[in-house]
């Protein structure tokens, strides 16, 4: 059972001075085991549509639904609602505050009311799926460790709850290359293990590399839903919107301008080894 929005509108501060919409008849379902991109301009609506999908925002228009469960203000599901769909906010470093490492990891857990024995399996647990030792880190304090270290703390803190599905919004953003490349291949990880992601990101080769599906939101519409292929195939309207292709397929577009006959299609850095090597007729 999936993650559904129907037909969904959000303005921000209606009827005031500062009324801005965000979303316009939105209609998306992810799926249980799904990886998918959401990529849009900065202002696009990204942000604003995932917390709609675990009840942080309500729609004003249309419907949200996480496995049959409606997402409404008084709704007596919205504690496990929130608990399958694991929200990584922006910087989510920022919401550190405990003491210790292992503390702030259970908070979560604490809050289900399990017992200790429960909750200290839970934490070791996360801080394995985000390759933090535990005996290393479980008592040192969130705030000394190293921005890519202090992301994998949080993003610990919500897999803590066991989510079925995992919303990361820009989880890379700020880090250096070794502790992006940290945090996605745990993502892909995590995702070969049956959870869900969606991954709002400004990067057009992470998305390629890891998504199944891409999202592309522009000025609160959702303009693409598509494989990635299909939608990186779109190359002069994404354009159009502020967005870009994969690095790797710009290569490709520049090759194929001089004139060698290779294909465009190519998403990651493999796919376009073995295409040059192909048209040079050394594969
Ligand atoms: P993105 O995450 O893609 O950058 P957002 O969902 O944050 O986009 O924003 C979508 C639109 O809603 C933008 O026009 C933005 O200015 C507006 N917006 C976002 N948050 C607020 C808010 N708290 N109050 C008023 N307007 C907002
Ligand atoms: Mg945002």
């Amino acid at each position: 059972m999936p993650i559904v929005l129907q037909n969904l509108s959000y303005t921000y501060q209606p009827g005031t001075p500062y009324e801005s919409p965000a979303l316009h008849d939105v209609n998306l379902t992810i799926k249980s085991g799904q990886f998918v991109g959401l990529i849009g301009h900065t202002g696009s609506g990204k942000s604003t549509l995932i917390q709609h999908c675990n009840g942080l925002l309500f729609p004003m228009a249309g419907q949200a639904m996480v496995d049959n469960m409606a997402i409404l203000p008084k709704s007596k599901d919205l504690k496990e609602i929130r608990r399958k769909v694991g929200l990584v906010f922006q910087y989510p470093e920022h919401q550190l505050f405990e003491e210790t490492v292992a503390l702030d990891i259970a908070f979560g857990p604490k809050t289900l009311g399990l017992d200790q024995g429960e909750i200290q399996r839970r934490v070791r647990w996360a801080m394995k799926m985000v390759d933090l030792d535990y005996e290393k880190f479980k008592e040192l304090s969130p705030f000394g460790l190293s921005g890519g270290e202090k992301r994998r703390v949080a993003i610990a803190g919500v897999l803590a709850m066991q989510p079925k599905y995992l919303i990361l919004d820009e989880p890379c953003a700020g880090l250096d290359p070794k502790g992006r490349e940290e945090i996605l291949y745990q993502l892909k990880r995590l995702n070969e293990k049956g959870l869900a992601i969606i991954l709002v990101s400004h990067s057009m080769d992470d998305v390629a590399r890891l998504a199944q599906r891409l999202v592309v939101i522009h000025q609160g519409h959702i303009v693409y839903d598509d494989a990635v292929r299909q939608v990186f195939g779109k190359a002069k309207e994404l354009e159009a919107m502020g967005l870009d292709v994969p690095e790797v397929m710009k290569l490709m577009m520049r090759l194929k301008e001089k004139g060698l006959a290779v294909h465009q299609d190519v998403l990651t850095i493999e796919e376009g080894q073995d295409e040059i090597l192909r048209v040079l007729g050394h594969a």
